[in-house]
């Protein structure tokens, strides 16, 4: 089962639950070991090895047509 690490606002303290993912897609919030309650309780993404990547590329800046990426001469590509 995955494990996620979470934040007891309240409380500051970090803990950590056990819970499938069935459990998890059904947006359940563990309870704050310390004072029992759910309310200021969030996810947080700490020492977990899971590394989102969504680089996306969004508009490519085309060079100007005045600009010689081979001759380099005009020096606006730095
Ligand atoms: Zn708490």
């Amino acid at each position: 089962m995955p494990r996620y690490d979470y934040l007891c606002q309240k409380c500051k303290k970090t803990f950590e639950v056990t819970m499938t993912y069935n459990e998890k897609d059904k947006g359940l919030k563990p309870k704050c070991p310390t004072c029992n309650s759910s309310k200021d309780v969030i996810q947080v993404f700490g020492n977990i090895g899971i590394v989102s990547r969504d680089v996306k590329k969004t508009g490519t800046n085309n060079p100007p047509s005045s600009c010689n990426f081979s001759g380099g001469g005009c020096g606006c590509c730095g």
